[in-house]
């Protein structure tokens, strides 16, 4: 990210730090450059425990029912700045018993619990796939 080589308009939402909500595709905020590609801000909702893990760095990929963004899109969470690196599919098994650790967990079985806490009637289904969203800080200019 090049810090303040964006010139021109600026969206309302951006101006006022709503990123995540600018859906206008003229907007020169730095939020939707890297270098001189434009990336989408997108939104993954977090959960409170999920979000202070990612904003202290225990949490480094997040796996979903469906892929909410492409490699260079950024979404805020609790006002910082992040990137998404990839998106992959996977299964959830492989998910709980490889992954546990990026995904900010102890163990493969805190993982399934919390997954069943957010997935209330469906539950845990270890053949299930899944999108791994694999994400790190963005250097946020705006
Ligand atoms: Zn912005
Ligand atoms: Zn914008």
């Amino acid at each position: 990210m090049t810090r303040g080589t964006v010139r021109g308009r600026v969206s309302e939402s951006c101006r006022r730090g709503k990123h995540s909500r600018c859906r206008d595709p003229d907007c020169r905020c730095p939020c939707h450059f890297d270098g001189k590609v434009r990336n989408e801000i997108i939104d993954i909702p977090f959960d409170p425990e999920m979000a202070k893990a990612a904003l202290e760095g225990r949490k480094c990929c997040t796996s979903r029912s469906k892929a909410y963004g492409k490699p260079g899109d950024r979404f805020p969470i609790d006002g910082a700045l992040f990137v998404l690196e990839d998106v992959s599919m996977r299964i959830l098994e492989d998910v709980a018993y490889q992954l546990y650790r990026e995904e900010g967990f102890e163990t493969p079985q805190r993982f399934i619990e919390t997954w069943d806490r957010l997935h209330p009637g469906k539950g845990f289904k270890p053949e299930k796939t899944v999108y791994t969203h694999w994400f790190q800080r963005a250097e946020a200019t705006c």
